[in-house]
C-alpha cells in the first residue's frame, strides 16, 4: 500500500502548502537559482538510486514546494493561470494514474465521454448546437457544432485556424498553403496567432492588422474597407481573429458587429476567447461576447478562468464538419458510423496521445456547480473595477483602461524603464507577484486578479511597497526617475 501512503504524504504537504500560501506571510515567488535548486532537490542521486517514497518523499516535497510559485498566495496577481479548484488537481491524479490516452474511444471510454460532455457544455454556452452522441445523428440539414479539448490555448488557436484553412483553401493540407492567404487580427492579438500563421505555412507576415482603436480593439466600421482592400490586392482571408478578451489589457472586441462584416465578406470569424470566453458563464457579463454565436470558431481555456488545473482548452466550431476536415481533406468516413460505441477525438487534434483534459474541467465545475465558477468570475471582475478606481485615485498613478474583465494595467509617473525596475524589485522581494505588458505604445504594470483570496487590501499593500521602492530609487546615487 505504498501508493496510498504516499498519497497521504502528498495530500498533507499540499494542504500545508495551501494554508501557508493563503496566510500570505511567505513569499509568493522565490526564484532560487537553478544551480542551487539542483543540489537542494538532490536530483541526480534520486534519479540514480531511487527511493522517493515515504520520509524521503516528504523531505523532497518540502524542498520542492518551498521553491514553487504560490498561486494560492493573495499576492499572486501576475499571470492568467487559474488558482485551481483543489478538486481539479484530484482529477489530474486520477488521469495520471489511469493514463487513459482517450483520443480514441477504446483507450478511455469514460474520459472521452467526459470530454464530450465538457465540449457540449461549452457549445451550449456559446449558443451552438451540441454534438449528437454516436448513434444519434442530427436531423438532416441541421448544422451541429463540434469541438475538442487540446493542451492549451496556443494549440487550440492553431487547431481552429487549421479548420478555417480547410474550409477556405481545402487543398492546403495535401498540396501546401497558397501564397495569398492572410489572417486579419488586431495588433493586440496573442502571439500564438502569428505563430500559427508561421506553422500553417502562411508566414507571420501574412497576419495583417485590422483597424483598431487605441486600446487595440477592432473598429468594426472600418473592417469592411480593410477586407475589401485585401480582396483587391488578391489576398484571400483565412480568418478574421477577434479577441475576447485581449491578453494585455483584457478588452473585448465588438463581436456582433465584426461578425456582421465577416458575414457580408464571407470571411471566417475566429474568436480567441482563451481568457475571456468564461464570461459566458456569467449572467452579468455574457453580453461582452454578444454575437459570439455568429462566429465560426472559438477557443476557450478552462485553465484560466474556470479554475481548472493546467491544461485544458476547448476548440469549438459552429459546424462540426469544419473541425473534422482540419487535418484531412476527406473526412466523410468519420460520420454516422453507427457501429462505433463511442467517438474518436483523434481526427480533430494535433495530438495523438492525449490526456483526459475534460476530467480536470469537470472536477472544477462539479465541485460546487457552475454557479460557484460564475461567482468567482464575477467576483474577480468586480475586484478589478474596484482596484482600477482605487489606483486611479492614487497620486501619480495612471490606469490604462477601465477594466472589462479581471485584468488591470497601470503605471506610475516615470519612464518605461522605471515600470520594469519596479517589477524587478517587487519580484525580488517576493511578496507581490505582478507582470508587465506593453500596450498603447508604453510599458504598464499589469495585474491579473485570478485568486479568490486576493482583496483590495492586497492591492493597497502592493501600492505601499511600490512607494517604498520609489523612495529607494529616488535616494540612490544614479536614481532612476
Ligand atoms: C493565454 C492566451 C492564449 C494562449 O493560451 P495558452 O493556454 O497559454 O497556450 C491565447 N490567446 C489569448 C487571448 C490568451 O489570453
Amino acid at each position: 500500500m505504498a501508493f496510498k501512503d504516499d498519497c497521504a504524504v502528498v495530500a498533507e504537504a499540499l494542504a500545508a502548502f495551501e494554508a501557508e500560501s493563503r496566510a500570505g506571510r511567505l513569499r509568493v515567488i522565490n526564484q532560487v537559482p537553478m544551480r542551487e535548486m539542483m543540489g537542494r532537490l538532490d536530483l541526480a542521486r534520486l534519479i540514480e538510486g531511487g527511493g522517493l517514497q515515504g520520509e524521503r518523499l516528504r523531505r523532497f516535497l518540502g524542498e520542492y514546494l518551498a521553491a514553487s510559485t504560490r498561486l494560492q498566495h493573495p499576492g499572486y496577481m501576475s499571470h492568467q493561470v487559474a488558482v485551481p479548484q483543489p478538486a481539479s488537481a484530484l482529477a489530474a491524479l486520477v488521469d495520471g494514474f489511469t493514463n487513459n490516452a482517450m483520443a480514441i474511444y477504446e483507450m478511455g471510454p469514460a474520459a472521452a465521454t467526459v470530454e464530450m460532455a465538457i465540449v457540449n457544455w461549452m457549445l451550449d454556452k456559446i449558443g451552438w448546437r451540441p454534438q449528437p452522441l454516436p448513434g444519434g445523428a442530427a436531423p438532416d440539414g441541421v448544422v451541429v457544432g463540434g469541438g475538442v479539448l487540446t493542451h492549451g490555448g496556443s494549440l487550440a488557436n492553431l487547431t481552429a485556424l487549421s479548420a478555417a484553412r480547410a474550409r477556405v483553401a481545402p487543398e492546403s493540407f495535401a498540396e501546401g498553403t497558397p501564397r495569398n492567404l492572410v489572417i486579419v487580427a488586431s495588433p493586440a492579438s496573442h502571439y500564438s496567432i502569428a505563430r500559427s500563421a508561421g506553422i500553417l505555412g502562411l508566414g507571420q507576415k501574412a497576419v495583417r492588422h485590422a483597424p483598431t482603436d487605441d486600446g487595440g480593439r477592432i473598429v468594426a466600421g472600418r473592417l469592411g474597407g480593410c477586407l475589401a482592400r485585401l480582396a483587391e490586392e488578391g489576398s484571400v482571408v483565412l480568418a478574421v481573429v477577434a479577441n475576447a478578451c485581449s491578453t494585455a489589457l483584457g478588452l473585448y472586441d465588438p463581436i456582433r458587429a465584426i461578425a456582421e462584416v465577416c458575414g457580408d465578406a464571407g470571411a471566417w470569424l475566429h474568436v480567441d476567447g482563451a481568457h475571456g470566453a468564461s464570461a459566458l458563464v456569467s449572467r452579468r457579463r455574457r453580453g461582452l461576447l454578444d454575437g459570439v454565436e455568429l462566429a465560426d470558431s472559438l477557443i476557450w481555456d478552462a485553465h484560466k478562468m474556470l479554475r481548472t488545473s493546467t491544461l485544458c482548452a476547448g476548440v469549438l466550431v459552429r459546424d462540426g464538419r469544419d473541425l473534422d476536415h482540419a487535418f484531412r481533406e476527406d473526412a466523410s468516413y468519420l460520420f454516422h458510423d453507427k457501429d462505433q460505441p463511442g467517438f474518436d477525438f483523434i481526427h480533430r487534434t494535433v495530438e495523438c496521445t492525449k490526456s483526459a483534459l475534460g476530467l480536470k474541467a469537470l472536477f472544477a465545475l462539479a465541485a460546487e456547480g457552475e454557479g460557484a465558477i460564475e461567482r468567482t468570475f464575477d467576483g474577480r471582475c468586480d475586484l478589478a473595477e474596484a482596484v482600477a478606481d482605487h489606483l486611479a485615485g492614487e497620486d501619480g498613478v495612471e490606469v490604462a483602461v477601465k477594466p472589462q474583465t479581471n485584468i488591470v494595467c497601470f503605471r506610475v509617473a516615470g519612464d518605461d524603464e522605471l515600470q520594469l525596475e519596479l517589477r524587478r524589485r517587487l519580484t525580488q522581494a517576493g511578496m507581490h507577484y505582478i507582470s508587465s505588458t506593453e500596450a498603447k505604445g508604453r510599458r504598464w504594470l499589469r495585474l491579473a486578479l485570478m485568486n479568490p483570496a486576493t482583496g483590495i487590501e492586497d492591492v493597497r499593500s502592493l501600492m505601499q511597497e511600490i512607494r517604498r521602492h520609489l523612495a529607494d530609487i529616488a535616494h540612490e546615487p544614479q536614481g532612476k526617475t
